[in-house]
């Protein structure tokens, strides 16, 4: 008999690879996904542990979903992802009603875990350093973009990061079934594929690099884009930087996460570079690459940072000029190593830089956006927005959204915009109307 299966996914796009690759396990062992919990003989969290508000929601989420157990107390309620492997057994503890605690590198014997739960608590939290899933078929969301994941864990211990921790070493896929993915991914319909891992220039399989990886893909006929997320600037090689040169669908963008502009603050993050070699590489990038989007993660607030270190990010972003920032408020994660170091900056004060630096990167922002006003971009159509059928949404070459009206255009299709008017997170083609400014926000957020 199918059985049916309802999977909820937080956290990163790494997690929403990852359910796609369990979706593509259960489906093959005859599983049907379903849109509601009540309907679910199988209920599914894959959860993220990055910050303490992540596991507030999923344990939040897990308080309303057990009342499906006391109705049906068949169904099995698992959590699967980083705060499963954080927590391991203390998740059983805390919430009874779980069956099943499954780690990133358990999803393999998904189908057997969860016959396992049905007739007892079962936990699948060791890690492996071999695992890749290489053979198994992530069954993929519709829509313009597949995401693949070329490599899982981390070696580089960032003080203030668990991820080491709860998705273990970093392993890289063979190049022969990347390749294969890729190809599948295009078959499908997706226009787009976005190569992903935690640090996803450091990806290696023998003799192959990462440059050569891009190369490869390069080749695959029928995507039209290829990028990638996220890489560490340790791992940027002169030879990766000339394959997004030459490569043709590799995009005039990188995510490059500095964290903080003050090589005090990066020695204790450990993200072993400096500010000044970070910005070698900007430039490196910026020489090989004319007009390329920069965006970046930053952390305010981590310990021992001072209003002088805070002053130094603030002229950081300033003077790299990033098209977008992932911002964030430091908060101590249990098992990182700078979990034990004394918090030397009070809530207020961290409310206070972070709300300066996301000023400061809004105007940043704006200011880019306004520069592509009379230009024309090439969008990737990706649907209606929410407010309008008439207008529709997509990613230029430089990953801003960019909202259109709507004519013949078809989903993954390549449209040429001309820009009339910009806000601080979306480009507006010309013919929008200005209601559509509401419906920008909606779509970014
Ligand atoms: S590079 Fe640092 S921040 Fe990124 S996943 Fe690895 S340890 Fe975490």
């Amino acid at each position: 008999m199918t059985r049916r299966l309802y999977l909820e996914t937080y956290g990163c796009q790494m997690n929403v690879a990852d359910s796609e690759l369990m979706l593509g396990r259960l489906k093959g062992a005859g599983y049907r996904l379903v849109d509601r919990a009540d309907e679910a003989d199988v209920i599914l969290l894959n959860t993220c542990a990055i910050r303490e508000h992540a596991e507030q929601r999923v344990y939040g989420r897990l308080g309303e979903l057990s009342r499906h157990k006391l109705r049906r107390p068949g169904v099995v309620l698992g959590v699967a992802g980083c705060m499963a492997q954080h927590l391991r057994g203390k998740l059983l503890e805390r919430v009874p009603q779980v069956d099943l605690v499954v780690g990133p590198d358990g999803y393999r014997n998904l189908p057997e875990l969860i016959e396992a739960a049905c007739e007892e608590p079962t936990l699948a939290v060791r890690l492996s350093r071999v695992e890749t899933y290489e053979d198994l078929i992530p069954a993929r969301a519709d829509g313009v973009r597949a995401w693949v994941s070329i490599m899982r864990g981390c070696d580089k211990f960032c003080s203030f990061c668990i991820v080491p921790f709860v998705r273990g070493r970093e392993r890289s896929l063979p190049i022969g079934e990347v390749i294969r993915q890729v190809e599948h991914a295009a078959a499908e319909g997706f226009r787009e594929v976005v190569f992903l891992g935690q640090t996803v220039n450091a990806y290696r399989d023998g003799d192959v690099d990462f440059a050569e990886l891009l190369e490869r893909a390069d080749r695959v006929e029928g995507i039209a884009r290829i990028r990638f997320t996220s890489p560490h600037p340790s791992d940027m090689t002169d030879r990766a930087i000339e394959a997004i040169a030459s490569c043709r669908k590799v995009p005039p963008q990188v995510h490059l996460p500095l964290q903080s502009g003050s090589d005090a603050v990066l020695e204790r993050m450990r993200r072993t570079y400096t500010m000044e070699e970070y910005e070698v590489l900007v430039e490196k990038l910026r020489r090989a690459v004319p007009g390329i989007a920069l965006s970046t993660d930053l952390i305010v607030g981590f310990p021992g940072e001072t209003e002088e270190d805070f002053s130094a990010t603030l002229r950081a972003v300033e003077r790299i000029g990033y098209e977008s920032a992932f911002i964030f408020k430091y908060s101590p994660r249990p098992g990182a190593r700078s979990a034990e170091w004394p918090e030397t900056v009070p809530d207020r004060e961290k409310t206070r830089r972070i709300t300066i630096l996301i000023d400061r990167q809004k105007a940043i922002s704006l200011r880019k956006n306004q520069a592509d006003v009379g230009s024309t971009v090439e969008v990737l159509a990706e649907g209606p927005t929410k407010r309008s059928d008439m207008e529709w949404f997509g990613k230029s070459m430089h990953f801003k959204t960019v909202v259109f009206p709507h004519r013949e255009e078809r989903v993954g299709d390549l449209v040429s915009v001309r820009v009339a008017a910009a806000t601080p997170h979306a480009l507006l083609g010309e013919g929008v109307r200005s209601a559509a400014f509401a419906a920008l926000e909606d779509v970014h957020a």
